[in-house]
């Protein structure tokens, strides 16, 4: 407390030096809760751990524990670095002890090494832990599934290798005790929803030889991690939320850098970045000897931000500080990296940039003070980066930097979201027919599937098995659906990919690669004449070859960029449930036909932004078949609108951009996985129409998460608008990069007055409400 007040106090309470603090939100010390060992644990294995240092459980550990033991699915969603593994590592010994077998899933090799360490370092003789997965050595295979006890997958090994397979697993399936599904909160959108499948496959395998493991799932905390659980592997899961490990003390500000004179599209004033801002505040804490790390969303980002921070250091006259501050840039060799991290630990290094590389298994822990530029996507990535601050005890210090779009601008002045209750869910959708249609083939090849198969794949199962069937993918036998080609049938499902084929982009001149894109974001990236920015140099597209799938490109800087501008039709194809609001606005979700067509590009003057020209383009429809989520206002507040001159539809279009970007603070997806179409009377409600819809064939889940919290979600819309100061609207409020429309029109005043008419409390109700 003494040492780190009066820095803190220095450093960021001044409101000279930082008005661009909003909320300084201070977390007390937790002194934690420990338990007893239970009395099923073998003292052998007590007797290592308290060799390691862990004298006794947190509670939560026990608590998960004992459920575990107790044949309960769980799943244990505590604080970063409380010791979630020891809760199943309990268990799991003892299982094995029984001549039981454990499954261990964590969505990166990474981690299953981290684990395998761990476990091996226990040293009991029962448990032979084994990593399988794809560089697993073709020679070690065999005995990993003859003789380990403990074995560590991911889910791609489990797809590809194991479940396919399992005739060769039979020996390890037969006596298999406990899935442990680590990291479960990895696990959404599309990736999340192929996992949820192929665990509902292992759960059927695990039938066929008649075991039923008992599921431990571990996660960062989130909004309802039983329900999400539930979902994911499709048992009815308990979640153990309590944390009972302690933590220091923390202060967390809240930062939102101020506007500056420069100006952006349409004469948008632009804020400060927050990478110049971090570069600050990392001096002024490198100044008072505080060991920083900086998380930076971009390589790019990191080195602004070290550079900033150095210069600032020169200019005091302080050039020895500004030595001990460094960008980490990736791809260091494994002994480099260690290091920079031990000399980070030390003090040598007192600041130090980087992406969130080092997010996952890296131990670095016990800094002074932690800068987050831009949000990092869910709040549980928030504390685990805020959580490698905390030395000895001591207190630490954590600073949120919000970048210019309106998810962080909402956050900086909305402390309760990131502090509060949360709300954030981790959303997945299994019944996504693009997504369940492989996996049941995948399943059938396993195992012919029966009736009794249904329940575990959802109402819409049979309906899918018959469309497999017509599309000669399948065959009904008296017995089931049967695979009966000689193809794999899980290549069918790529399960880290978005779908959809895939864009090469190639330099004509040394016929390098320099990347590869979806086929679906080549149209307003590659298009013929589009600027292509590759790893800070320039490029200029020259053909865009759907057939051959490549994109060819050379090197040239010209002295503007380009914007690609489409045109987005939208047609509701089946609503499948509404609700009606007091204002009389309802909302829906169902199913739509997105049809978009990229028909043009702007140049604009890379200093300027001013536009210097637009050029046609002839590029095919795109059509995806998805869900949405989208709001209608009633005719009466519609009119009452007109009469007080508020332009509709440059105020929908600002509420949908708003709208789309604060969708991530309910779900967790990005403002890139989804879309929105607004308009002033749309052919299918016959009035002015909201629509936001998942960027995926046939769904992920966030657009349905956007409508079962539309009311929460819309207020936060509004409340990122009303709270942005600037006048006619900018990229922290209502303009998009994304926009195919060039952010036109758009009316910042009307959305808030639009925004209010739908959420009014009073109003008359009306009873048109569609769809079944
Ligand atoms: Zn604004
Ligand atoms: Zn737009």
């Amino acid at each position: 407390m003494e040492w780190s007040e009066p820095v803190f106090s220095g450093v960021w309470r001044d409101d000279t030096r930082y008005p661009q603090v909003t909320h300084i939100e201070r977390v007390a010390r937790s002194e934690g809760e420990s338990g007893d060992w239970p009395d099923w644990v073998a003292p052998p294995l007590v007797e290592r751990l308290v060799a390691r240092g862990i004298t006794e459980p947190w509670s939560h550990q026990v608590t998960a524990a004992d459920l575990a033991r107790s044949g309960r699915d769980v799943i244990i969603a505590t604080g970063t670095a409380s010791g979630k593994s020891l809760a199943f590592v309990m268990p799991a010994v003892e299982a094995i002890d029984a001549g039981g077998t454990v499954l261990y899933v964590s969505p990166t090799k990474a981690l299953a090494h981290d684990q395998l360490r761990w476990i091996s370092d226990l040293e009991i003789p029962e448990v032979r832990a084994a990593v399988y997965d794809g560089d697993t050595p073709a020679e070690d295979r065999r005995w990993v599934r003859e003789h380990a006890t403990y074995v560590l997958t991911n889910p791609d090994m489990l797809h590809h290798g194991m479940l396919p397979r399992h005739g060769a697993w039979s020996c390890f399936l037969r006596r298999l005790k406990y899935v442990v599904v680590d990291e479960a909160h990895h696990y959404r959108g599309v990736f999340g929803s192929h996992v949820a499948l192929i665990l509902r496959r292992l759960r059927r395998i695990c039938a066929r030889y008649r075991s039923e493991p008992t599921f431990v799932l571990a996660s960062a905390t989130s909004g309802s991690p039983g329900e999400s659980a539930s979902r994911l592997t499709g048992a009815d899961v308990i979640a153990v939320t309590k944390d009972g490990s302690p933590r220091p003390a923390m202060s967390v500000a809240l930062v939102e850098p101020e506007l500056t004179d420069l100006v952006g599209e349409h004469g948008a004033p632009i804020r400060r970045t927050a990478p110049s801002q971090a570069a600050e505040m990392l001096a002024d804490l490198v100044h008072e000897g505080m060991r920083t790390l900086v998380f930076v969303r971009s390589r790019q980002g990191a080195e602004v931000v070290a550079l900033g921070a150095q210069r600032i250091l020169h200019d005091r006259g302080e050039p020895d500080l500004a030595e001990r501050v460094a960008a980490y840039r990736g791809g260091y060799l494994a002994s480099e990296r260690r290091e920079l991290e031990e000399a980070l630990r030390t003090g040598v290094l007192l600041g130090l940039a980087s992406t969130n590389a080092l997010e996952l298994g890296v131990d670095i822990s016990g800094l002074d003070a932690v800068l987050i530029t831009g949000w990092p996507g869910t709040r549980a990535s928030l504390w685990q980066q805020a959580g490698r601050a905390g030395r000895g005890g001591g207190d630490a210090l954590a600073a949120f930097i919000a970048r210019d779009d309106p998810l962080d601008t909402y956050l900086a002045h909305h402390p309760a979201a990131i502090f509060g209750r949360s709300v954030e869910a981790t959303v997945l959708d299994p019944e996504n027919p693009h997504i369940l249609d492989p996996h049941l083939c995948a399943a059938a090849q396993e195992v012919p599937v029966t009736r009794s198969d249904f329940a575990l794949f959802g109402p819409s199962t049979e309906e899918r098995l018959d469309t497999l069937v017509r599309k000669r993918m399948l065959r009904r036998r008296p017995r089931g659906w049967f695979w009966t080609s000689n193809e794999r049938a899980s290549d069918l499902a790529d399960i880290r990919g978005a779908g959809g084929s895939r864009v090469q982009i190639v330099d004509t001149a040394s016929g390098q690669l320099l990347g590869e894109i979806d086929e679906a974001a080549s149209h307003g990236t590659v298009h013929p004449g589009a600027v292509y920015l590759h790893q800070g140099e320039t490029f200029l597209v020259d053909d865009l070859d759907f057939d051959e799938g490549v994109a060819l490109v050379h090197a040239e800087d010209p002295p503007y960029s380009t914007w690609a501008r489409d045109t987005t039709d939208i047609t509701v194809r089946r609503t499948l449930r509404s609700q009606t609001w007091p204002s009389g606005a309802v909302v829906h979700f169902g199913e739509v036909q997105v049809v978009q067509q990229v028909v043009g590009y702007l140049k604009r003057d890379v200093r300027t932004g001013s536009v210097l020209g637009e050029q046609p383009l002839d590029l095919p429809e795109r059509v995806l078949d998805t869900r949405a989520v989208w709001w209608t206002l009633p005719a009466d507040a519609e009119q009452r609108l007109r009469g007080q001159d508020v332009p509709l539809l440059g105020s929908a279009h600002a509420a949908e951009h708003a709208a789309i970007g604060l969708l991530p603070l309910l779900a967790t997806c990005d403002r890139w996985d989804i879309g929105g179409v607004s308009t002033s009377v749309h052919g299918d409600t016959g009035k002015l129409t909201v629509f936001v819809y998942d960027g995926y064939e046939g769904g992920a889940g966030f657009a349905e998460r956007g409508y079962t919290a539309a009311r929460d979600w819309l207020v936060a819309t509004r409340g990122a608008i009303a709270d942005c100061e600037c006048e006619q609207g900018c990229p922290s409020c209502i303009q998009s990069p994304k926009c195919g429309n060039g952010n036109e029109p758009l009316d910042k005043a009307g959305a808030l007055r639009l925004l209010d008419a739908v959420l009014e409390e009073g109003g008359e109700c009306p009873q048109d409400v569609d769809g079944p």
